[in-house]
């Protein structure tokens, strides 16, 4: 078996995952609540991790989420050019997503937990990942 190493690897989707994927191919970003305890969750899986209801739904997340932690590689691998962040935030929701962080310097000087940030969607060939970015409106009052 031969790996490339020089382009992003993709995901394999799975019967639990596939709308998550085709989501996110149509720049959206698909989690599940419980219709239950009406709680939201990620990542994706047929029964509500905080209750074990069967009884849950896929919902289109706002993309608007905030910075919780990260970490800042040094070193270049697979299509990632250090530094890179590896990252997690919380959704607007509730559940917290492992992503990277795009379009702002990968240094702990710009990278301040909390900040605000919204979805984008990275082409990798056939697949759509979602990534996130400052939000907007930060820039606006940064400029202000
Ligand atoms: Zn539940």
């Amino acid at each position: 078996m031969s790996y490339d190493y020089t382009t992003k690897w993709v995901p394999k989707p799975t019967p639990e995952t596939q709308e998550f994927w085709d989501g996110a191919a149509r720049g959206e970003l698909r989690i599940q609540r419980c219709d239950d305890c009406d709680r939201a969750y990620f990542y994706p899986r047929p029964l509500c991790p905080h209750c074990g209801s069967e009884n849950t739904d896929w919902f289109t997340a706002s993309g608007r989420a905030t910075l919780y932690s990260y970490s800042i590689s040094m070193r270049s691998v697979y299509g990632y050019e250090a530094p890179y962040s590896i990252a997690i935030v919380t959704l607007e929701e509730g559940p917290r997503m492992l992503t990277n962080i795009v379009d702002i310097e990968q240094t702990p000087e710009h990278l301040i937990l909390d900040m605000p940030l919204e979805v984008r969607f990275e082409n990798r060939g056939d697949h759509t990942v979602p990534v996130f970015a400052p939000a907007a409106a930060q820039f606006e009052e940064a400029a202000a």
